[in-house]
């Protein structure tokens, strides 16, 4: 161990250290208060012995320092001093000590205590291991259940979480969103004719896809099986539209062949966008339902489209899209 001592008698200070050295521990020492704490501050100490009495900072002052410092390692600490009476002893552990001896200095007496010192040290330590391990994991397990496992993408707890976010933010700050829900079109055909695994390999394709065409604040979560919600702040619903229409066309020209898709043969999505101006006018859960009412008049349509929850007349008709299908792309 690293053993720090503290004493201000030249005699005595050498003596100790002698006796520490002999246990075959390393010692580093200091003539007062000041140069201890100066000392404990940059080395790495599991051990401090200290006199109480020195000029400056005294040995109560430093121990109670020693243990207001944040370090990830505890630090046993050793009074070895004069004063033997009762209350000089209860003040001393009071202020943090772990320990109490009294001058003379008995070597024997040094070695069992610093035999203490260094199991408690040793556990403590693990003790600190162990708490970093366990913060690393909630961290990773905070991430994954908030990751699909799948896609990557944001899951169902992240958007109940960034719901509850949003919801705050257009109540007190009236922010504007736009909701995008994608749906892959005739997806179980997909999957009875080409197997699961490959169906979920689309779904990763599909859901990078799209992740590459969202703006950075815009965030983007698997909402269920082969469905996607697309969450774009402070957009209004024709610039959910033009975004709705770039992740339509993105999958598209991914050009991914797809048998059971009549009419395109490769996979594509269909789209519905609604707007949310904050809680006075609809609950979040209201426009989550518009959003899938518009996702549900695009698949009506045929698929492969984009519709909005707002009349058509306030939307007018983009010029028209490229399209490798020529299939309904609103
Ligand atoms: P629609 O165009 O009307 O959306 O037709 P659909 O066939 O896509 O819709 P339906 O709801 O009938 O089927 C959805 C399919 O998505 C069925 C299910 O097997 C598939 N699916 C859902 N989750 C997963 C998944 O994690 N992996 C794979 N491979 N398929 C999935
Ligand atoms: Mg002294
Ligand atoms: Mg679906
Ligand atoms: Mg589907």
């Amino acid at each position: 161990m690293r053993v720090l001592v503290a004493e201000d008698d030249t005699t005595a200070r050498l003596i100790i250290e002698a006796a520490v050295t002999s246990l075959g521990h390393e010692c580093i020492v200091a003539t007062n208060g000041e140069e201890a704490w100066r000392l404990f501050e940059t080395a790495d100490v599991e051990v401090v012995i200290s006199d109480r009495m020195m000029p400056g900072m005294d040995g109560i002052e430093l121990c109670r320092l020693v243990r207001t410092a944040s370090k990830d390692t505890y630090t046993y600490f050793i009074f070895l001093t004069i004063f033997d009476e009762r209350p000089d002893v209860i003040s001393g552990m009071e202020a943090g000590a772990d320990d109490y001896l009294i001058k003379p200095l008995d070597p024997g007496e040094l070695k069992l205590r610093l035999h203490v010192a260094s199991r408690v040290t040793a556990l403590h330590r693990q003790l600190f291991r162990q708490a970093a391990e366990l913060e690393q994991l909630n961290h990773r397990l905070f991430e994954q259940s908030r990751t699909d496992s799948l896609t990557g993408l944001g899951s169902r707890l992240k958007l109940n979480e960034d719901l509850d976010a949003i919801y705050t933010q257009a109540e007190r700050y009236g922010r504007n969103y736009c909701a995008i829900m994608c749906d892959v079109d005739h997806f179980k055909a997909y999957n009875d004719s080409e197997g699961h695994p490959a169906g979920d390999k689309v779904l990763q394709v599909v859901a990078r896809t799209m992740l590459n065409l969202c703006r950075a604040s815009d965030q983007i979560y698997r909402y269920g099986g082969e469905e996607f919600l697309i969450l774009l702040p402070e957009q209004d619903i024709k610039a959910g539209l033009v975004a709705a229409r770039r992740f339509r066309q993105g999958v598209e020209e991914m050009a991914i062949p797809h048998d059971g898709n009549p009419g395109s043969g490769i996979v594509t999505i269909s789209a519905g966008v609604a707007f949310f101006s904050g809680p006075e006018n609809k609950s979040i859960e209201a426009w989550l339902k518009e959003a899938d009412a518009a996702l549900y008049r695009a698949k009506q349509a045929g698929r492969n489209r984009v519709e909005a929850h707002e009349p058509p007349s306030a939307m007018p008709e983009p010029p028209s899209q490229p399209s490798l299908a020529g299939i309904g792309t609103s």
